[in-house]
Formats: C-alpha cells, structure tokens, sequence
C-alpha cells in the first residue's frame, strides 16, 4: 500500500481543514521499526504551526463547531467511525509499517478506535446539569460546558487508541482540539484527521501538527489559547507538561504507565490465567502503558506458575509487523537499546525463558526477545522501574499482605489484577490494590472503551474513556436565578 492510500499528506500539518507544510519548511524522517529503513518524511511542526492550529480552533469555536448542537456533535462522531470502518484494513498497515505492530493488533486498534467514535457519539447528548435544592425564591442548576481549545500530546504506541479516548471525548464535548502525535508514529493521526474532515467534522474543530515534543508539543503546552491538555506519555515529560501548564493554571489530564502487576493466589485457576499473564506483558512488544509487567505468585504455586509461563515464552515469535506473529519490533532503535539496557541490568538475576526473533527479522529492525525472569526481588530495579518491552518478572509471596505490600510497592498505580476463587478476599484486594482499575481473575477485560482509566500515583492522574472522560473534558457552571 502506499501511505497516502488514505488521502494524507505525511509530510504536512492539518490545519483548519486544509493540509498545509509547516511554517518553516523543516521535515523529519519516520522510519519502519521492522527493517529501520527510512518511510517517509513528516512536518516538523513548531510553535508557529502550533499557533496556527490553536487560531484554528479558536475560529471553529466561534464558528459552526462551537454554535453546533451535542446531537449534531453526536451524529459527526459517529460518522467518523463508520468511516474508521471502512477503512480498517488501510489503517492497520499503515499502523503496522509506523509502529511496528503486528497485523491484527494493528486491526484490534482500529476496531477499537471506531467504538471509541460510537461510545463518544451515543454520550454527547447524554452529558447533563443537575439541578440542585437550595434557598426559597432561587433555582439553582449546572452546566457541564466545554473547556475551549484542548492540547492533545500522545505517544506512538496505540496512537488510535489514545485518539479515540481522548479527542473522542473532547469532542463530544464541544472542545476543538489540536492534537500533537509522537514523532515516532503520526500517520495514523493524520489519516484520522482527513477521516474526520470527509466525515464532515467543521474545519478546525481539529487540528494535527506533527513534530518533536521540546518543540510542537512544548509550544502546545505553553499556548496561551489552550485551555485544557491531556497527556499521555513518559513521566518526566508529563511532570514538566504539569509545571509549563501551571503557568496559564490549565488543567492536565496525565496518564504516564505503570509497573502494574497481577497477583495469582493459592486458589487461582492458573490454566485461566495463563494467557492473561503473558500477553499482558508482551501486547504491543510490552510498550503499552498498562502493561502487566510484574506476576506476583503464592509461593505454593510459584514452580507451576513459572514454568507454564516458561513454557508460552518459548513458544513467542518475534518479527516484522507485516509477518503478524505474536511479537513485533519495537518503535525504534533507541527504544530496543532502553530496553536491551534494561536486560542487561538483570544480569545477577535468572532468565527463566525467552521468545526468539525469526530468523529472516531484518537486521535494522527493533527486535528484542520477549524475556521472562524468575524469582525477582521487589525491589529490583526491574520490579520497579517502567521498562516499556516485552519483559516481565516473576516474584513470589507468602500471604495476602505480602502480596498486597509487594504489588503497591511502587511508585505507580495504574491497573492491578487478582486471581483467586475466594470472593471474599476479591472485595479485600479490590479495595487495597492502589491502581486506577482493577481486575478480578481477568486482566484488561477486553480493554472496552466504557471502562474508565487512569492512575495514581506516578501513572498521573485525571480519567480518560468511558463517561468519565467527560466530565474531565468539561467544566462546570452553577448558575442560581433569583426569581423570588
Ligand atoms: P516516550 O519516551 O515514550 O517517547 P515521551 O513522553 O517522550 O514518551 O513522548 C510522548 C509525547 O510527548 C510525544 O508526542 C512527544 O513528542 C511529546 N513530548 C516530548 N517532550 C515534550 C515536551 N517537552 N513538551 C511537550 N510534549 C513533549
């Protein structure tokens, strides 16, 4: 397929409905993770695109976009998906040649980007004030209104997915958006982009400008006409997102990954979990934000529980994207040396089992074999650290307290998981796990757009998906009338 297949100009910025090169002509490369060959050219946005986008929107605010009904924003979004749809099978190459995703996780992005489209068409009209009781003489009620302009800065690696949350959202709610994607991977954000306009979306309701983060995405963060920014990525980045936003006293929405484990009591159906236990930690080659990368186990069912999952990590096979099998490259080369770094760093510790990479991997790509490691200390770095690759860590336990002080040990908090058949101790843990969501003999629960999500601790805060989103992509009027 060609990248243009979907009608974008990846080497442009869209602005106000129109593709336009960036102000000052500068273009990066995006590279194909799979062989590390060079895919094409991107604009290298900067702060006077940024500022274009951000009047753009302004303008869509003022205009059509920002007089439009929730029911006419309802009936755009969901026409979008349809069109999402439509195009499923562009839209997970072109993810699979940026990202390094295989196939048909490339395809489960799509679908899933398409039921953000309908989840967030249906709530658009859905979203209402309350009235409230007060002194005799007054009726008081509220208004949920939108915040204005919102700064969308997102990662490269479920760019459809963090559209779908969050622009979703955002629209549905009457803010016009400006969306900065990851160097790394931004067709897809483009394509959504045109997507949006064919399905009718008001020019400049939204807006994409592509470029590196210390200048697209700094410039997004400063802009004095923004008034909302949602953030999905690294922590540091997001603690400097926080501060900049401060500045202008902008909300931030931050989600900023996890260590986040799942915990497999003496009781647990270890057959059921099996699968849960390992893709968790190498969907998407690990570089998922709520990836399961530690696997607490009782120390009755440590020696089973490793080796079955031994036994599924000699099985993985890793390569190219477009080849579909279990595993894909990473983004790039410079992440696999973060993670390669990360390996090297558990050199005192026992590697219970690795994937391999096919043989016919071309030797430029980002391949790292999934890595399974036995018998870890809480406190080892690679029990605690983010290390966004396919590598995992087995620790066991004695008891539910340990268990319990083990998986909240860190400084992250973004999902959680337990298997036990005790219903009992299910209430307990869901209470005590220190995790935005959790997950009672499952993990993830298919990832549906309706559930809310988003951490604590150093995995941010604020919630995205679900009708919880938008309430954040709001804010909230009381208006009390004196009528005596
Ligand atoms: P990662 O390390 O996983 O690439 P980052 O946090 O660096 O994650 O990147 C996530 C998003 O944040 C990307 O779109 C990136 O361009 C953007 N970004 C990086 N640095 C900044 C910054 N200083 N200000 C705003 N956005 C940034």
């Amino acid at each position: 397929m060609t990248l243009t297949a979907l009608g974008i100009a990846p080497d442009q910025c869209l602005i106000a409905g129109h593709w336009v090169a960036p102000a000052n002509g500068a273009r990066l490369v995006l590279s194909n993770p799979s062989d590390g060959t060079a895919l094409c050219d991107i604009a290298r946005g900067d702060a006077d695109d940024i500022d274009r986008a951000v009047l753009a929107a302004q303008g869509a605010l003022a205009g059509d976009w920002g007089r439009g009904t929730a029911v006419e924003r309802g009936r755009v979004l969901a026409r979008i998906g349809q069109l999402v749809l439509e195009n499923v099978d562009a839209l997970a190459q072109l993810e699979a040649l940026d990202v390094g995703k295989p196939l048909t996780q490339a395809r489960a992005d799509v679908i899933a980007l398409a039921r953000y489209m309908e989840f967030y068409a249906g709530s658009a009209d859905k979203l209402h004030g309350e009235t409230i009781p007060y002194l005799d003489g007054y009726t008081v009620y509220t208004l949920r209104e939108a915040h204005g302009v919102t700064g969308h800065i997102i990662p490269w690696n479920y760019p459809m997915q963090i559209i779908g949350r969050s622009v979703g959202a955002a629209l549905a709610t009457g803010n016009a958006c400006v969306l900065k994607p990851a160097e790394e991977a931004c067709l897809t954000a483009l394509a959504f982009g045109e997507l949006a306009m064919r399905a009718g979306l008001p020019a400049g309701a939204l807006n994409v400008v592509p470029g590196l983060g210390a200048e697209a995405g700094a410039a997004l963060t400063a802009h004095p006409g923004v008034q909302h920014i949602s953030f999905t990525g690294s922590v540091g980045v997001g603690k400097l997102i926080q501060r900049v936003a401060a500045e202008h006293v902008v909300p931030v929405t931050l989600e900023l990954g996890g260590k986040s484990p799942q915990v497999v009591f003496e009781d647990a159906d270890v057959d059921a979990a099996l699968p849960f236990l390992v893709n968790a930690g190498i969907q998407n080659a690990g570089q998922t934000c709520s990836a399961s990368s530690r696997i607490l186990v009782h120390e009755s069912r440590y020696e089973e529980v490793l080796s079955k999952m031994a036994d599924r990590y000699r099985g993985l096979q890793t390569g190219p994207a477009l080849a579909d099998l279990n595993v894909g490259p990473l983004v790039s080369n410079r992440q696999k040396e973060i993670v390669d770094g990360f390996i090297a760093q558990g050199s005192d510790l026992e590697i219970a089992a690795r994937g391999s990479i096919v043989a016919d991997a071309p030797a430029g790509g980002a391949y790292v074999a999934p890595t399974l490691f036995a018998g870890v200390a809480p406190e080892h770095t690679l029990a605690q650290d983010e290390i966004f690759g396919p590598v995992q860590v087995v620790i066991p336990f004695k008891d539910e307290d340990h268990a319990v002080a083990i998986a909240n040990g860190t400084k992250f908090g973004l999902v959680a998981s337990c298997w036990t058949k005790d219903g009992a101790r299910q209430m307990r843990m869901a209470k005590k796990l220190r995790a935005g969501q959790v997950f009672i003999n499952n993990y993830g629960a298919g990832g549906g757009v309706e559930l809310p999500f988003g951490g604590t601790g150093l995995s941010g805060h604020g919630r995205e998906k679900g009708f919880e989103a938008l309430y954040g992509f709001t804010t909230l009027k009381t208006v009390a009338a004196f009528h005596g």
